[in-house]
């Protein structure tokens, strides 16, 4: 791995447009055919995205789908889950080791009641705000309830746009500013949300931290990493 060491930190090579479309071109038709599904992706109601958000912080997508359907199921709104029962709600999210994220849902719900009239709000700055959310999940209610383009960088993501573009990591994906920048330009104005989804699956399908599934992933003809192995042989 060591013909891998030249990847340079801090500020990306400018992208030209070429590239970029050769980029997100892949990205989209892949995720069209073999995007994941989750019932939180069937939805842009903005208090489900927002409750699936909480939930998903650090935690597996497989291990919420069953709480997230029988929350909003129950409580299908801020006003009507700012009016909960704390403790049962404890007592459902117990099993699953979640039980903080049982007070935040609640307390983000009365927030959103109290201040935003008893809807999400579609501003980052508001968002932050709320009990339960990261800059990561308040930039995901952005781009999958309210379609606004901009980047939704996870380790995951992050990981996949890092080695394409020979990248080093500079800090946590979430925060590294070399990487926010060069994601927002590359970002369509008008897929944002599918682009964004697509990042994701394709990191958990191809790209993972070990052993990345160069060939078949369909990056692999423009990403430097690949590339890189490659010449190792
Ligand atoms: S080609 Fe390999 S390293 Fe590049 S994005 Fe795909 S899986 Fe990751």
């Amino acid at each position: 791995m060591n013909s891998l060491n030249h990847l340079g930190r801090g500020e990306p090579a400018p992208l030209c447009l070429d590239f970029i479309e050769r980029l997100r071109t892949p990205v989209l038709e892949w995720f069209a055919i073999n995007g994941r599904s989750f019932p939180w992706r069937e939805t842009q109601d903005t208090f489900c995205v927002f409750v699936a958000e909480v939930l998903l912080r650090q935690t597996q997508a497989g291990r919420v789908v069953r709480a997230y359907q029988e929350l909003v199921g129950r409580y299908p709104d801020a006003r009507s889950l700012a009016e909960a029962d704390a403790d049962e709600l404890r007592r459902w999210f117990e099993p699953l080791g979640l039980v903080r994220r049982a007070d935040l849902l609640i307390e983000a719900a009365k927030t959103i009641v109290n201040k935003h009239d008893g809807r999400v709000p579609s501003n980052i700055e508001a968002l932050l705000a709320l009990p339960g959310m990261g800059i990561y999940s308040a930039r995901a209610v952005l781009s999958l309830s309210f379609d606004v383009p901009v980047p939704m960088i996870d380790e995951g993501s992050g990981r996949v746009l890092r080695r394409i573009l020979g990248m080093a990591a500079d800090g946590p994906a979430y925060s590294d500013p070399g990487l926010l920048k060069v994601a927002q330009v590359i970002i369509p104005k008008t897929s944002g949300r599918a682009f964004n989804l697509g990042l994701v699956d394709l990191a958990a399908a191809y790209c993972r931290p070990l052993h990345p599934k160069c060939p078949p992933c369909p990056l692999t003809d423009l990403c430097q990493w690949a590339m890189a192995l490659r010449n190792c042989g």
